[in-house]
């Protein structure tokens, strides 16, 4: 079965646009969330106008502020100070990657702990190791709400999750164990792979190579949730990390690149920034 990412992100934005519409007289305002987007590169522009659009349909402000990719690292440090200290801003959003000359941990440290709707800044990612309230990275949570929509056993199951980045794989892996889940973080050095992956009850891919999990490589009647956006080098399209096609009849559940985790991302990116802004305005 396809668990369909695109049905429950619209469902997710739709209770969230429901709430969003009341701040107005509660609050007196929306949520405002800024995203500062440096540079042209393709992927990153068509990412932030997937978010403006995704923010117009939940009600939250939104503005895109494009700076050229020679901004200076400072400039940009100052750029996010302004935004801080800005009451009316609830949520500040630095899309990655950034030009090689800034520093992309200095940037993600500079943005207010309280208005980090990514969940990156370091204190976020030491709170949620701490199994303390925090904002949840938009992806990992994503495919937490994924398997739970689709009521998915964790507790008790063997989980592998293919990748061990700062944004998915480790955190990935943290959530999954929260949820009672025996997990293991495979990456490039994993020896034997496939014997690896075969145990998965639940497996998690975010690598970003093309259809890099193949049939053998997963258990019958496992869960496989895919990551990984790639462009198909024969048609061009976007797909992710596991050959689908071939998956799908072994898999018990899989998700699918487009229409997977990434319509999810955003909506859990809009989900921080609602929360966000309520916890600013119960200070
Ligand atoms: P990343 O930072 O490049 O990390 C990739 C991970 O894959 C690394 O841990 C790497 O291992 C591992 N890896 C690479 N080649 C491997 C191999 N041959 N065998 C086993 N592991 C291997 O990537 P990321 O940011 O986590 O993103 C992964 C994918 O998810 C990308 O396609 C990205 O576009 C996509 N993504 C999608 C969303 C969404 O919302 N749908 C959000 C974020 C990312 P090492 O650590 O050993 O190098």
């Amino acid at each position: 079965m396809v668990i369909n990412g695109k049905e429950l992100s619209v469902s997710l934005k739709t209770q969230l646009a429901e709430r969003v519409a009341g701040f107005a007289e509660t609050y007196g305002r929306v949520p405002n969330l800024v995203v500062i987007l440096v540079g042209e590169d393709p992927g990153s522009v068509s990412y932030v106008t997937g978010k403006a659009k995704a923010a117009a349909e939940v009600g939250i402000r939104n503005t895109t502020l494009r700076r050229d990719a020679s901004i200076s690292e400072e400039e940009l440090l100052a750029l996010i100070a302004e935004l801080n200290a800005d009451d009316d801003v609830d949520g500040i959003l630095v899309q990655l990657p950034l030009p090689r000359h800034i520093d992309e941990n200095k940037v993600i440290s500079a943005i207010s702990v309280d208005k980090d709707v990514d969940g990156f800044h370091p204190l976020n990612v030491a709170r949620l190791w701490l199994k303390q309230p925090c904002v949840l990275p938009c992806t990992p949570k994503g495919i937490i709400k994924l398997l739970k929509s689709a009521e998915i056993e964790i507790s008790g199951k063997e989980a592998v999750v293919i990748g061990r980045s700062n944004i998915v794989g480790l955190p990935v892996a943290k959530l999954l164990t929260d949820e009672n889940a025996t997990v293991t973080v495979a990456h490039s050095r994993t020896r034997n792979l496939a014997e690896v992956t075969r145990r998965a009850d639940i497996l998690v891919v975010a690598i970003g190579r093309e259809r890099f999990v193949t049939a053998d490589m997963v258990k019958p009647g496992a869960v496989v949730i895919d990551v990984g956006v790639n462009r198909d080098s024969r048609t061009g399209k976007l797909c992710g990390d596991v050959d689908f096609e071939a998956c799908q009849d072994i898999a018990s559940y899989i998700t699918k690149t487009p229409g997977g985790v990434g319509p999810m991302t955003i909506a859990c990116l809009m989900e921080n920034t609602v929360e966000c802004f309520l916890k600013r305005m119960d200070k």
